[in-house]
C-alpha cells in the first residue's frame, strides 16, 4: 500500500494515516513531524528548516526530496508507506514520481480530504499535540482524559507555535498557492480520491478505507 494523502493543514492528514499506519503495518511518513523532531534534536536539517516552520512557508523543495527519499529507502517502507504533509509543491510531485521510478515502485492512491477552511481554523486553534508521541487532540471535538496530558503515553500536550492564527493563515494561503496545483497533477493521473473530511474521524476512515479497498481491488 503506497499511498499520499493530500489537504489543507488541520484536514485530517496526521490523524488518518495514523490510523492506516497501524492498521497496515506501514510506517507514516510525516514530513511536519520529522522537521519538528530534527528541530527539537537541533540537527543541521532543524536548524535549516525553523525559519520556514516558524513562518508557515514551505522549506526548499531539495532539502524536502532528499528527507523523503532517505526514508523511503529504509526497509520498513518496502511493504508499503502513507505520506502524509508531502508532497506539497509540483517540483516535489515529480520528484516523489522520479524516486519512486528508481525504487521500482508507484503510488496507489492519492487521498484528498476536503475540509471547508472554516473548520480547519476552528481545529487548528483547538489542537493541543503530544511532545512524545505526535498524537493529536482537540480540546472539544477529542479532548484528552487529563487536559495537557497524552492519553496514549502521558506525556505534556502542547499547542504548535504555528497554529497560531496569523501563521494559521499563512499556511493556507501557501496551500492554496503551492499545493492546489499537486491535486490536479494527480487528479490529471487518476490517483486522485477526494474524502469528506469533515465528518468525524470514524466516518473519515471509514471513507479512507473503502478509496484504499477499491484501487487495490482494480490493481
Ligand atoms: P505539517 O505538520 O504537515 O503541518 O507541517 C508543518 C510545517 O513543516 C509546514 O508549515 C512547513 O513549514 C513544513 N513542511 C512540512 N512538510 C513539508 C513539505 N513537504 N514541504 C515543505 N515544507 C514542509
Amino acid at each position: 500500500m503506497r499511498v499520499v494523502f493530500l489537504g489543507p493543514p488541520g484536514a485530517g492528514k496526521g490523524t488518518q494515516a495514523r490510523r492506516l499506519a497501524d492498521r497496515y503495518g506501514i510506517p507514516q511518513v510525516a514530513t511536519g513531524d520529522m522537521l519538528r523532531e530534527a528541530m527539537a534534536s537541533g540537527s543541521e536539517l532543524g536548524q535549516r528548516a525553523r525559519a520556514y516552520v516558524e513562518r508557515g512557508e514551505l522549506v526548499p523543495d531539495d532539502v524536502m526530496l532528499a528527507v523523503v527519499e532517505d526514508r523511503l529507502r529504509r526497509p520498513d517502507a518496502e511493504r508499503g508507506f502513507v505520506l502524509d504533509g508531502f508532497p506539497r509543491t509540483l517540483a516535489q510531485a515529480e520528484g516523489l514520481d522520479d524516486l519512486l521510478r528508481r525504487l521500482g515502485r508507484r503510488l496507489d492512491a492519492v487521498v484528498l480530504f476536503q475540509v471547508p477552511e472554516e473548520t480547519v481554523v476552528r481545529r487548528l486553534a483547538g489542537r493541543w499535540t503530544c511532545t512524545a508521541c505526535g498524537r493529536v487532540f482537540h480540546e472539544s471535538y477529542s479532548p484528552p482524559r487529563t487536559p495537557g496530558v497524552c492519553d496514549a503515553c502521558g506525556s505534556p500536550l502542547v499547542q504548535r507555535e504555528d497554529d497560531r492564527p496569523e501563521t494559521v493563515r499563512r499556511r493556507l494561503a501557501v496551500y492554496a498557492e503551492q499545493t492546489a496545483p499537486v491535486v490536479e497533477y494527480y487528479r490529471a493521473r487518476g490517483l486522485l480520491h477526494p474524502v469528506d473530511g469533515s465528518q468525524d474521524p470514524d466516518a473519515v476512515a471509514e471513507a479512507v478505507e473503502a478509496v484504499l479497498r477499491h484501487r487495490v481491488e482494480v490493481r
